[in-house]
């Protein structure tokens, strides 16, 4: 039974709650554990996932669902066991809320937290072991184990922080796993939320050359701005011209499986690599043998990114003052900013306010 306590967020009821449907009423958040906290969010970022989620596009969702995973708030309550807050912090959760972190899991034992068996999102999740529905930051409160919170550098504004819980992260991770640095030329599909982040951290991590890889050139201003050399229009004829052995690295954010994979391919290094993030509705396409054999390359997926890499990305984000690129909305226009966000008119992140 999850408790009888009662938060206020924005909940989607059916997959027409994408369209700016969520309505504002309460729920029943988890029960409080001497391993938790309670905090009261004051900013949330809307990530592509969100979305994905309230209109069922990646298999049906357990409605009511309270959507949000790049949460900012300040403590309101602790259980006993918890040591590394006090009331009145500025902790931001992100897009995983618990896993099993036993001495006997592998992947809790070696930085690898996303990929425990135990893993619980922040929404649309149910806590192992229990019936307590996990539910997400379009809210006033949120409830979460500890273990997932994170102190917010203070050099880091509330704002700029949000995005980073979820999108940030979700690209520091391969980024930093596959070896983007000096010396390396690491190119970003997709220059939404994650993407703007990909540039950002990239270039952070001292990567010789980073390119966008997008649709158009639209937002070839903007990249260069966030530190990128150049953009790279896959809708341009003949767009792999001169691009041979080009890239020790992509990651991709493409949020629709109608993307050009073996092309993306065909620009790696013997060896590259190419690491997909996005997560779109439709099936991988099709891809031929030759571009993966021909040249060596391998083609990965990552989630998310461990407890100590976000830590890790607060630090350095903080240190090389790293802003990400923000629209803030007050959550009361959470409706409005749907239907926007559904429009790919985020430059890059929305987040919302209380
Ligand atoms: P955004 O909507 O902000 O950005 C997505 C970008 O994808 C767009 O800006 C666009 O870039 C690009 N895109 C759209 N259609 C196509 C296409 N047909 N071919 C190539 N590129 C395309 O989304 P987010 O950045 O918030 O999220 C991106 C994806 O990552 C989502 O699927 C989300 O669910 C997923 N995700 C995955 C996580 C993980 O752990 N792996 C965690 C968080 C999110 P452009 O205009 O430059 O072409
Ligand atoms: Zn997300």
């Amino acid at each position: 039974m999850p408790s009888s306590d009662e938060f206020t967020g924005w909940v989607g009821m059916d997959a027409k709650s994408v369209e700016g449907n969520l309505v504002k009423t309460t729920f029943n958040p988890k029960v409080f554990t001497d391993d938790d906290i309670d905090i009261k969010i004051t900013h949330c970022g809307m990530c592509a996932s969100d979305l994905h989620t309230l209109r069922s596009g990646w298999g049906p969702t357990a409605f009511p669902v309270v959507v949000g995973h790049e949460i900012i708030g300040i403590v309101t309550r602790k259980g006993k066991n918890v040591t590394q807050f006090e009331i009145g912090d500025r902790v931001g959760v992100g897009a995983q809320c618990a896993s099993c972190l036993r001495d006997d899991c592998y992947e809790c034992t070696h930085d690898n937290e996303p990929y425990c068996t135990e893993s619980t999102f922040t929404y649309n999740s149910t806590f192992p072991g229990t019936d307590d529905v996990s539910y997400g930051g379009y809210a006033l409160e949120g409830r979460y184990p500890a273990s997932f919170a994170f102190k917010i550098p203070d050099a880091l504004s509330s704002e700029v922080a949000a995005p980073m819980m979820c999108g940030g992260i979700t690209v520091y991770s391969p980024l930093k796993r596959n070896g983007a640095g000096p010396g390396k030329t690491v190119g970003i599909v997709g220059i939404g939320g994650l993407g703007h982040f990909g540039i950002l951290f990239a270039k952070a991590l001292g990567s010789e050359k980073v390119y966008a890889i997008s649709r158009s050139k639209a937002k070839e201003a903007d990249v260069i701005a966030m530190g990128a050399e150049g953009i790279i229009a896959t809708q341009e004829p003949d767009w792999t011209k001169g691009l041979s052995r080009k890239f020790d690295l992509i990651v991709s954010t493409a949020n629709n499986s109608d993307m050009p994979l073996g092309d993306y391919l065909s620009i790696l290094k013997p060896g590259g690599r190419f690491v997909q993030v996005g997560l779109p509705e439709e099936p991988i396409p099709q891809l031929g043998f030759f571009p993966l054999v021909l040249m060596n390359v391998s083609l990965l997926g990552s989630l998310l990114g461990s407890r100590s890499e976000i830590a890790e990305m607060l630090e350095v984000s903080a240190a090389k003052g790293i802003k990400s690129w923000v629209d803030t909305y007050p959550m009361e226009e959470v409706n409005e900013v749907l239907k926007l966000m559904d429009a790919g008119k985020a430059k890059y992140r929305f987040v919302l306010c209380n």
